[in-house]
């Protein structure tokens, strides 16, 4: 057989097979969140409305990973047929999937059995997206080639990937296409009967081609598998297995598992780098419950017999309460503002236990900015130290780290119900290194430069292992963040349209993970959560009714907690995932007006 131009790329992509293994990096793929994204927008060419059996071909299927992707979003209805012209890669796929179909095969060769490609959809993630090695002309040509050979055999529609033109530079060794002459491609084969995308945030877009009827996602009605059976509340995702793999493979070099190793340092210098502060200003710990303890012991030490409470607002989740007790305080709660959900400093003033707190916790609700200036002018004016419960505000912070982040440190969680996620985890931020260091010994034994415990202590590290899942999240940030805002913008369109916009609270305003139906009073409270569980939507009413409510702390010293009482049971939080469906949502939305008329 001849060489033909695009035969130079085979022996690329199973050099990087080789080098990386089964990873995102292996298959030339920047990282493992993206890829994600990507078999998620390359799926957006089945029909959403039928669940009826379907073939799909994945053409250059690499190591198989999209039915894992299939199989992860319970796609069962689709049986999967791999083709790759890489023995290695498929041998690496047979061995994952032992029961899935893989061929090798070379469409374009002379004489190739195009019956092994024939299918209802065709998709060829990545395969004209590198060109290394190749002009770009040679690249359009074996594009043209490969989509006109297996055409004939597609029997509803198909979808690839071009690198965009709509770009700041042209990578020397991808291949950028136009949009036009994609089109021009695509029309000659399907008509007016093609598709675009190219609003999911990565350089690139997607081109669809089909036979008969369009039917998109967002368009069409519910599909039959996502209009039954349960909407979770939330359905985290963190980084997948393979993502994880070169920061574990690091550990085995190391051999340094806590202790701030090297990937905890490398973890709080990119989160510093999110919040334009350096990486000594961010101090990691094993949940945001620890870094909130390591807050505390850091601003006011242990709490003491003449000043032994801790002042929080009794509308937050029990963590607040639990850190503070950690630190040997005894809480008392605070009302909090009915717009903001959050302490007022010029409130907190009037409270009548005031000269018995030993600290202040404001929180950040939902991952609401708590503004430094109001609080270090409290501290300033009373004396009294201050540490922030801004669990879930870390994009708050990353949007305004000039207002949210200074002096009084900054408590952060990175469980896996946040928007960013290490599994358990979290960080102590503040403007001066110096306070930041004090949380860290306080986290940490009481150890600063020594092995004498110098202080009131916790263990409250953070280890290799969550710093590992913390960096490959990092790598899948801006495609998680883009999930995010798809949801975000299909749950707004909805409610909006179903006149509930003004009562429907969402990222940029809350942390990205949560979505809030704010209800009239208790007893519309009460009716919606009726509708949605008997419609099979979870919800979660995720700061109880407060803390006074909790058995633990019920017997707390408490102000007034008339906004709290009024809040806490109409606000109700409904399901979110970076992957929730259009589908999904118009459920979620259909059961709110239901329960409303
Ligand atoms: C999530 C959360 C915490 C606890 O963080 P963990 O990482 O789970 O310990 C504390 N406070 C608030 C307000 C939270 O939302």
């Amino acid at each position: 057989m001849t060489e033909r131009p695009e035969d130079v790329l085979l022996p690329i992509y199973d050099r990087a097979l080789g080098q990386f293994g089964d990873t995102a990096q292996g298959a030339l793929w920047p990282n493992a969140a993206d890829r994600q994204l990507r078999f998620d927008v390359m799926l957006d060419v089945l029909d959403p409305t039928d669940s009826a059996p379907v073939t799909l071909c994945d053409l250059g299927c690499g190591t198989g990973e999209l039915l894992a992707r299939l199989r992860e979003r319970g796609m069962t209805h689709v049986r999967y047929v791999g083709v790759d012209r890489s023995e290695l890669a498929l041998e690496m796929a047979r061995a994952k999937f032992p029961d899935a179909e893989f061929h090798a095969l070379d469409v374009n060769a002379e004489g190739a059995n195009l019956d092994l490609v024939a299918c209802d959809y065709l998709v060829a993630n990545g395969l004209f997206t590198f060109r290394q090695g190749l002009s770009q002309a040679e690249m359009r040509d074996f594009l043209e080639r490969s989509i006109r050979a297996v055409w004939p055999g597609v029997r509803r529609g198909l979808a690839f990937n071009v690198m965009s033109k709509q770009v700041d530079w042209e990578r020397e060794d991808l291949f950028h296409a136009s949009i036009d002459d994609m089109a021009a491609l695509l029309h000659s084969l399907a008509g007016r009967r093609i598709r675009f995308r190219a609003d999911y945030g990565l350089y690139e877009y997607t081109c669809y081609a089909h036979r008969g009827e369009v039917r998109q996602a967002d368009a069409a009605g519910a599909t039959p598998a996502l209009d039954s059976g349960v909407v979770p509340v939330l359905r985290p995702r963190l980084p997948r297995a393979e993502a994880l793999l070169p920061y574990l493979r690091r550990m085995d070099a190391s051999r340094t598992y806590s202790n701030f190793g090297p990937l905890v340092r490398e973890f709080e210098s990119r989160i510093g780098e999110k919040l334009g502060i350096p990486g000594d200003c961010v101090g990691s710990a094993g949940s945001g419950t620890a870094a909130l303890a390591g807050a505390i012991l850091a601003s006011a030490g242990r709490g003491e017999a003449r000043r032994p409470l801790a002042l929080m607002p009794a509308y937050t989740f029990v963590a607040t309460a639990v850190a503070a007790r950690e630190c040997g305080f005894d809480p008392v709660f605070a009302d909090v503002d009915t717009l903001s959900w959050m302490l007022d400093p010029q409130t907190v003033l009037d409270h009548p236990a005031l000269d018995r707190v030993g600290i202040v916790i404001p929180v950040s609700g939902y991952g609401r900015l708590v503004p430094q200036a109001d609080w270090l002018a409290f501290r300033d004016r009373t004396g009294i130290p201050v540490a922030i419960d801004g669990a879930a505000s870390f994009e708050a912070l990353c949007m305004q780290p000039g207002r949210g982040i200074g002096q009084i440190p900054v408590a952060i969680s990175f469980h896996a119900t946040k928007s960013l996620g290490t599994g358990e985890g979290g960080c102590v931020v503040a403007s001066d290194p110096e306070c930041v260091a004090r949380a860290t010994q306080a986290m940490n034994f009481g150890f600063r430069h020594s092995r004498d415990s110098g202080g009131p202590s916790i263990n409250g590290k953070m280890s290799e292992y969550h710093a590992a899942v913390g960096l490959a999240e990092l790598d899948g940030w801006r495609a998680k963040q883009a999930g995010f805002a798809r949801v975000v913008a299909e749950y707004r369109r909805q409610a909006e349209l179903a006149g509930l916009g003004a009562r429907l609270f969402t990222a940029p305003d809350l942390c990205s993970s949560y979505v809030l139906f704010q209800c009239e009073d208790p007893a519309q409270g009460q009716a919606v959560q009726t509708a949605l569980q008997s419609q099979g939507i979870e919800y979660r009413i995720w700061y109880g009714l407060g803390l006074h409510h909790q058995t633990h702390f019920s017997t707390c010293e408490r102000a007034s907690l008339l906004n709290t009482d009024a809040i806490a049971p109409c606000l109700l939080g409904l399901p979110m995932a970076p992957d929730l469906a259009p589908q999904q949502i118009s459920r979620v939305i259909r059961a709110l007006v239901a329960a409303l008329c």
